[in-house]
C-alpha cells in the first residue's frame, strides 16, 4: 500500500490504562504483529466522553435492542452522555479514512455483539451491542469491524484482515480517479478472491462491471463497493477455496506433467479435507505461477491478499 492502513481500535487493547479499574487489555497480536502493517487510531469512548479513570463500572440495562448504559452500584444513567458524544465522534472519524475497527469485546461501550444486557431482576442476556460500537457500525456499515476476542479464531482473523486490505486497495483505486477503467482493473485482479467467498456475488459483480458504461460512475462505484464488502464478509470455506484452486490449476494444463498435475490435485484435495492448511496449495500454485510466468494468475490478489509475514493462511 502507498500509505499505512488506518484501523480504529479500542484504546485499552493497545495497553493504555484507560479501563474503569485503571487497567488495560493489551493484545500482543494486535500491537506487535498486525501493528507493523497498520496505524491505529485509538478511541476510548468512556474516557473521551468525559468519565474519569478509575470510574465506577457500568453495564447495559433494559431492552436489548436499545439498552441504557448505567453505573452498577449507584445506578446513574450515562446513556445520553455516551450517545451524544458518540454521534459527534463518528463524524469526526470520517476524516481518518479508517479501513476497519477492532472493538474490545464484552464492553457496554465498545462491545460489538453479545454484550450482556440486564433486566430489572438483574438477569442478563447476551444480546447487546456497546453504545459506541452501535453508533460506529450504524455510521460506517460497510467498514470491516471485529472484536479482539473473535480475532483469536484463525478463520475470523484471516477474513477480517483480508477485508481490510481489499478495502484499502479499493480506496486507492478511488483516490487514483481512474473511472471505469480503474473499476474493471480492480475487479479483474480480485475475481478469484471474490469467487472464494461467493459464486453468487462473483456473478452479480461480473454483471455490474460488464454493464459499467451504462450507469453513472458514482452510482456504479457505490454499488460495487457495497457488493464487494458484503461478498468478502462471507466465509471462504475449504470447499470454496478448493473450487478456486481447481480453477487455477486449469491454467497449467498444458505445462505440467501428469505427475505434477496429480500432485497439485492431491494437495488441493488434502486442503479440502482440512488435512493441510490453505498456505500449502497456495504455495504450490504460486510456485507454478512464478515458473511459468502465468500473467493472469500473477495479477490475482487471491494468491497474495495480505502480507505473508502475518501467516494468516498457515492456520486456515
Ligand atoms: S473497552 Fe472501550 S470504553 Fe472500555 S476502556 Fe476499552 S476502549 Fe475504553
Amino acid at each position: 500500500m502507498s500509505t499505512k492502513i488506518k484501523l480504529g481500535i479500542s484504546r485499552c487493547l493497545l495497553g493504555e490504562a484507560v479501563r474503569y479499574d485503571g487497567g488495560h487489555k493489551l493484545d500482543r497480536f494486535l500491537t506487535e504483529t498486525l501493528g507493523k502493517y497498520v496505524e491505529y487510531v485509538p478511541v476510548c469512548p468512556e474516557v473521551e466522553c468525559g468519565m474519569p479513570i478509575p470510574r465506577e463500572a457500568m453495564h447495559l440495562e433494559g431492552d436489548p435492542e436499545s439498552p441504557r448504559l448505567v453505573t452498577i452500584r449507584t445506578k446513574i444513567d450515562k446513556t445520553d452522555q455516551m450517545t451524544g458524544w458518540a454521534a459527534k465522534r463518528v463524524v469526526d472519524l470520517e476524516k481518518d479514512g479508517l479501513m476497519g475497527y477492532i472493538f474490545k469485546s464484552d464492553s457496554p461501550s465498545s462491545g460489538m455483539e453479545r454484550v450482556k444486557v440486564y433486566n430489572d431482576k438483574n438477569m442478563a442476556v447476551r444480546k447487546g451491542v456497546g453504545l459506541f460500537a452501535r453508533a460506529f457500525m450504524d455510521h460506517f456499515p460497510l467498514l470491516p469491524a471485529e472484536e479482539e476476542g473473535r480475532l483469536h479464531d484463525p478463520a475470523i482473523r484471516e477474513n477480517f484482515i483480508e477485508r481490510v486490505f481489499a478495502l484499502a486497495r479499493w480506496r486507492e483505486v478511488l483516490a487514483a480517479n481512474k473511472g471505469f477503467g480503474g473499476l474493471v482493473e480492480f475487479h479483474t485482479k480480485h475475481k478469484f478472491l471474490i469467487l472464494s467467498h461467493s459464486t453468487k456475488s462473483y456473478q452479480e459483480m461480473g454483471r455490474l462491471v460488464a454493464g459499467a458504461n451504462r450507469a453513472p460512475l458514482q452510482k456504479l462505484l457505490d454499488s460495487y463497493q457495497k457488493l464487494l464488502m458484503e461478498a468478502l464478509r462471507l466465509r471462504a470455506t475449504p470447499k470454496k477455496n478448493a473450487n478456486v484452486l481447481m480453477h487455477m490449476a486449469g491454467y497449467f494444463k498444458d505445462q505440467l506433467s501428469s505427475g505434477e498435475k496429480r500432485e497439485l490435485l492431491e494437495i488441493i484435495e488434502l486442503y479440502r479435507k482440512e488435512l493441510v492448511p490453505l498456505i500449502v496449495p497456495i504455495t504450490l500454485v504460486n510456485h507454478y505461477v512464478l515458473i511459468y510466468d502465468q500473467p493472469y494468475l500473477k495479477s490475482q490478489y487471491y494468491l497474495n491478499p495480505h502480507p505473508i509475514e502475518l501467516q494468516l493462511r498457515n492456520h486456515v
